[in-house]
């Protein structure tokens, strides 16, 4: 057998079914060899991570805002790939929205990746968007190798991507479900919004009065009741509601091809613990209070969530309001790109969650949902993406310190735990400090 390129061995190899000792060999940036931890295995580099570090799939977070082009004071490639890169995160999949324009038709799908290709310090892959008038857009965008559309219920928070009512989903859904695509849904109702308070100024009970959980519980049911009816995939975003576990593992057992994703600021914060006028807690759903979030931790537990990703929804800090921290006018999203593992591996351990349910959540069901099977494994035939973990160190986040452009996120100021040392990309290390190495992904590669 010829040299390896890399053997890495590490005293924790973690995977979704649990960790042990191991050496992993690359040839070729793909994963070709699993061995003991001292095995002799002949390779160009050897290298032994320190023993309080742990070795994880490169993570994949299926859900980023990157904004580019369009939006790049808010974010941008450059900036959101080496933010991922120094989280962990190996792959990130792009969010249609926000950027300008939006990934609603092939040409501006041609554009995000002409626009992406010379920034991408990670892998990278598109979501495309479903948006009034666009279902003869859809398949060519599948064809095109999107991973699947997102749409919105209600008003998006920016114009050039306007929601579906209901005949429009129900189109849409009908035209997805032909070719077996996939449809990733903000699940919150228009009319269970516009019935419910307004948010008032500086209030975080008044903003969370004004996003109430029978918006979400609302617009699950009716995705639901639409998948049963045209056989469409469906996914459900950001979960934030408790309420809606019940109804999406009823669907599950009924055969409904559902899943569903909640994110790392759901299972940490609590609205309790929000002071008034801190918006850069805003986000849609919003942040709800502790009870509703162990019904989360629970819901991760028994499986009804398969998926834990970032959400990363930044803006520039003057759309947040912060001088008057009016909860209404300031743009709802978090960001938290760069430290989505350690949020929450804090929060995990604190409830007796391993490494190996981190893995399963961030890395391996990310990966399966996107279908990409080359990602979020560290098994044979699997691109060589890791992350080196101390999962027993801690840090004070300084949001200034972030790769993410804009220096404000909720995390400022707090320790977490868990720290990042390395990412590796098919078999090499992310140094965010030389040339991009990140591909741009297609749906169904290998
Ligand atoms: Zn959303
Ligand atoms: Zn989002």
């Amino acid at each position: 057998m010829n040299a390896l390129d890399l053997v890495i061995r590490a005293r924790r190899v973690v995977r979704p079914a649990g960790e042990q000792p191991g050496a992993i060999g690359v040839r070729d940036g793909r994963i070709v060899a699993i061995a003991p931890y001292d095995a002799e295995l002949r390779a160009t580099a050897d290298v032994r991570l320190a023993d309080d570090e742990a070795l994880l799939p490169g993570l994949v977070d299926s859900h980023v805002h990157v904004n580019d082009p369009g939006r790049t004071d808010w974010e941008g490639f450059t900036s959101a790939t080496k933010a991922a890169a120094r989280g962990g995160v190996t792959t990130i999949i792009d969010m249609p929205l926000n950027s300008i324009p939006p990934t609603c038709d092939v040409p501006a799908l041609t554009l995000k990746r002409k626009t992406a290709e010379t920034q991408a310090y990670v892998d990278v892959g598109f979501w495309g968007g479903a948006i009034p008038g666009n279902v003869p857009d859809l398949r060519p965008l599948h064809d095109a190798g999107v991973f699947g559309y997102k749409c919105f219920l209600l008003h998006s928070g920016v114009d050039e991507f306007p929601p579906l009512d209901h005949a429009q989903l129900q189109a849409a859904m009908r035209e997805i479900s032909s070719f077996d695509g996939l449809l990733i849904v903000h699940a919150e109702d228009a009319h269970r919004i516009d019935e419910a308070t307004q948010p008032d100024g500086a209030s975080y009970e008044a903003f969370l009065n004004s996003r109430p959980r029978t918006a979400e519980n609302d617009a699950v049911a009716e995705v639901i009741d639409l998948a049963r009816a045209t056989g469409c995939r469906v996914h459900i975003l950001h979960v934030s509601s408790a309420e809606v576990l019940p109804l999406v593992a009823k669907a599950r057992a009924d055969g409904v091809r559902i899943t569903a994703e909640t994110c790392p600021h759901y299972l940490g914060f609590t609205a309790e613990d929000i002071p008034d006028g801190a918006t850069q807690y805003k986000c849609c759903p919003p942040i709800r209070e502790a009870a509703n979030r162990e019904l989360l931790w629970d819901g991760l537990r028994d499986g009804t969530i398969d998926l834990v990703v970032s959400d990363h929804s930044p803006s520039t800090i003057d759309l947040k309001h912060l001088d008057t921290g009016d909860f209404g006018t300031a743009w709802g999203g978090i960001a938290s790109l760069q430290l989505g593992l350690p949020a929450v591996w804090t929060e995990a351990r604190r409830r007796g969650f391993t490494l190996s349910d981190v893995v399963r959540w961030m890395s391996a069901a990310p990966a399966k949902q996107t279908g990409l099977t080359a990602k979020g494994g560290l098994d044979i035939g699997y691109d060589a993406d890791f992350c080196v973990l101390a999962p027993d160190e801690t840090f004070a986040v300084d949001a200034t310190q972030l790769q993410h452009k804009n220096a404000i996120t909720p995390y400022d100021g707090r320790t977490l735990t868990g720290v990042v040392r390395s990412t590796w990309l098919r078999g090499r290390p992310v140094d965010i400090a030389v040339d991009p190495r990140g591909r741009l992904l297609t749906r169904g590669e290998r």
